[in-house]
């Protein structure tokens, strides 16, 4: 037998999530993987690395739950929100019996985790507005046992309706967990459906320090719910999950000061994505361009893989979502710098005036 006939079934038939670095690219304009494009300047405090690190940080967990107007028995931290998606998948669902359900086109790892655990996915794609077909929804219910919505969308950038996902909530009550992945929710804070944590139990809200935070490579992700859904995914996260320097800095980013420069930095990308609108609607061969309130624009362009190319050949790498059902000709940008945002409206026009 193989190495690789030796492996899961469901792992020979994976295909992993096909992340931005994965994809590679040679450019000098990244724009590909909703980072925010400045490094924040941190340093240590903490040295002592010979001991195991607290396998909750008390301060990261305080900082989070006082940021997100929570208490700290809600908060689970964990490696980058990816972490929670496949936490919250071992944690309540059956092997070769439940199923997960997500409404494409949405995030990649939902079914990544999913397929990776055995699990079975049941897809309701989003309405022609990217929003929720909640009666299909309910057709599909039978043995779901967790439903991931994303709000804001990631790559359609829009909200998903607040009275759907509160008549989602009540349709799965005692039934499903609702998943609600808020990893842009800085980007339009009131949006947060935080304040309903304290109506259902079976609700749980993912966020991460990856985008506003502008912290990426950080890895660090949280999981906000009840003390019963937290306790649960305590029992199945690893013991030691994030390591002491990465405890060190997230709790520096959730003080008063760290919290204050992620507002700065919010502003700036809703500045720089409003240009980025104004621009590509100027531009003759973007046919829509998506109403977007996370830090980055979905576009439909005449021969979108055609531009898409030629960005990425002029080393301009944005993320193709040409294959994505509903998003034929569509490319997703990050908001970059003003400099990089530029950059790329200058090739986008150049490529229109090839004639294109
Ligand atoms: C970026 C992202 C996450 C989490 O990313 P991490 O870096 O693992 O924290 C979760 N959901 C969506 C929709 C995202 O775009």
């Amino acid at each position: 037998m193989s190495i690789t006939q030796l492996s899961r079934k469901n792992i020979q038939a994976l295909v992993p999530y096909q992340s931005a670095r994965r994809l590679g690219g040679k450019g000098d304009v990244w724009l590909n993987a909703n980072e925010y494009p400045i490094s924040p300047d941190f340093s240590l405090t903490c040295q002592n690395f010979n001991r195991y690190p607290e396998a909750q940080p008390q301060a990261v967990i305080q900082g989070y739950a006082n940021y997100a107007g929570v208490s700290a028995e809600n908060v689970i931290v964990s490696r980058g929100g990816d972490e929670c998606i496949e936490l919250i998948i071992r944690a309540f669902c059956e092997p070769n019996q439940d199923a997960i359900l997500y409404c494409p086109p949405t995030y990649g790892m939902y079914s990544v985790s999913a397929e990776t655990c055995g699990i079975a996915c049941k897809k309701v794609p989003l309405t022609a507005d990217f929003q929720l077909n909640l009666g299909e929804i309910e057709r599909q219910l039978a043995n779901v046992k967790v439903v991931f919505v994303c709000s804001p969308n990631n790559p359609t950038g829009n909200l998903v309706k607040r009275e759907d996902l509160i008549a989602l909530l009540e349709m799965t009550r005692n039934r499903a967990i609702v998943v609600v992945d808020e990893a842009y929710i800085e980007f339009c804070p009131t949006a947060s459906l935080v304040k309903e944590l304290v109506n259902y139990p079976h609700l749980a809200i993912i966020r991460t320090l990856s985008k506003a935070f502008a912290l990426a490579g950080l890895r660090c992700g949280f999981t906000l719910a009840n003390p019963e859904l937290i306790g649960i995914l305590q029992k199945v996260i690893a013991p030691y999950p994030l390591p002491t320097p990465i405890a060190d800095i997230a709790a520096q980013a959730l003080s008063a000061q760290g919290l204050a420069m992620m507002q700065q930095r919010v502003k700036t990308v809703i500045a720089n994505r409003d240009w980025l609108v104004e621009e590509l609607n100027k531009c003759a061969i973007i046919e829509k361009v998506y109403p977007s309130e996370a830090n980055y624009l979905l576009f439909k362009a005449k021969n979108g893989q055609q531009l898409f190319q030629y960005l990425w050949d002029n080393g301009i790498i944005l993320r193709n979502q040409g294959s994505q059902l509903m998003l034929e000709n569509c490319i997703r940008i990050t908001v970059g710098t003003e400099e990089e945002n530029q950059r790329t409206m200058q090739a986008i026009n150049q490529f229109a005036q090839q004639g294109n």
